[in-house]
């Protein structure tokens, strides 16, 4: 197992972290042989969430967990200081430990919930509390989908570290978590922990690539949600390859089956446009609304049902509409003439996926 340093804290963590919320899915006995394994392969980092069955997975967890040698993460959802740390105590009570090596403020994917956080009242008041009394050692934040409030609140108070998804697939719904937010918290020692490495198993035929593709970035835990020892297996394995060079990253990028000819890359190729409209700034309010995973043609039931269930996840539809009407032209101004279709190197049919982009922001549906 491969061991790096989180931030400016003194953790050093196992590359592979171990989610909490798939255990719900399990029996107690199947949980115990997982952290075992995990545990006996050099894993380090566990976390869970007090939200995640309402204290299930921390009770579950509680009872396979070592007494020491470990790492222990939970989150408190709630952005009061009272309800928050009631949900503290209660995590602490229900994970029989009287300390918790993090929390984080779970799912702050909003300025509201960030606003309702940082007021007088506000969970932020937990963090300080907490950690004046030896409650938690270290404070972070989650983030899902859209990161404009992930950075704001790393810019506004001195988190230890974050968590947010990094994979090959939402990098391009989703782009400024690599772009801004990470290089922002490695030139502030900040943290970085990575989450949902198979895009929330979207990409589950690709389990090697996806997790040597995310082993690539400068983050310094890659947490899986893991509900088979062979699933663990599959990821222990797929850690053990190289890290992607530079070649194999654009190869993957290429040829990748998830992103195929529908996700748009933003290689900006397409541009200029002859009616000057800004097509990657339409594709990307797309990526904001759905992750691009509703393209009209799907023709294998379970893979729709899956991306179905996926494609509104993260709940960024408001920035998706907010950017998709900020755009000056509309798409209405496409005329087909073909002249982006001769220039997009993933053969993505750009007029056509203009018109599922607006039918699915304006309409809320494909039309
Ligand atoms: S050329 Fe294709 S992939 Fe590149 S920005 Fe345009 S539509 Fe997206």
């Amino acid at each position: 197992m491969e061991y790096r340093k989180l931030g400016k804290t003194e953790l050093e963590m196992s590359l592979l972290g171990l989610g909490g919320f798939h255990l719900l899915e399990i029996e107690l006995s199947t949980v115990k042989t997982i952290v075992k394994r995990y545990v006996d392969a050099g894993g380090n980092y566990f976390e869970t969430a007090r939200s995640y069955g309402n204290g299930n997975s921390e009770r579950k967890l509680s009872k396979a967990l070592p007494k020491s040698g470990i790492i222990l993460a939970t989150k408190t959802g709630n952005r009061s200081f009272e309800g928050s740390r009631e949900e503290l105590l209660a995590s602490l009570k229900d994970l029989n430990r009287d300390h918790v090596d993090i929390l984080f403020l779970h799912a702050v994917t909003d300025n509201d919930h960030w606003e309702q956080i940082i007021s007088t009242n506000g969970a932020l008041n937990t963090l300080e509390w907490a950690k004046r009394e030896g409650l938690v050692r270290y404070a972070g934040i989650t983030s899902h989908g859209y990161g404009g409030t992930l950075l704001r609140a790393l810019n506004e108070y001195s988190f230890d570290l974050f968590m947010t998804q990094f994979n090959y697939y939402d990098r391009f719904n989703f782009p400024e978590i690599e772009f801004k937010v990470l290089p922002y918290a490695i030139s502030n020692m900040i943290g970085a922990i990575s989450m949902k490495p198979l895009a929330d198993g979207y990409l589950w035929r690709s389990t090697y690539n996806a997790f040597r593709y995310v082993k690539t970035l400068p983050v310094s835990c890659i947490v899986s949600g893991i509900n088979s020892v062979e699933q663990l297996e599959m990821d222990l394995e797929a850690l053990k390859s190289p890290a992607m060079k530079s070649h194999e990253i654009e190869e993957l990028f290429s040829t990748a089956p998830e992103l195929g000819d529908y996700v748009c890359r933003q290689c900006m190729k397409c541009l200029p446009c002859p009616e000057k409209i800004n097509i990657p700034a339409f594709f990307l309010a797309e990526g904001r609304y759905d992750r691009q995973m509703l393209d009209g043609r799907i023709l294998n039931a379970s893979d729709y049902a899956l991306r179905d269930r996926l494609a509104h996840w993260f709940g960024s539809e408001p920035q998706a509409r907010r950017e998709y009407y900020s755009l000056n032209p509309s798409v209405d101004n496409c005329t087909d003439c073909g002249e982006c279709l001769k220039r997009c190197p993933y053969g993505i049919d750009v007029p056509r996926k203009l018109r599922l982009a607006k039918a699915k922001i304006e309409e809320g549906f494909i039309v």
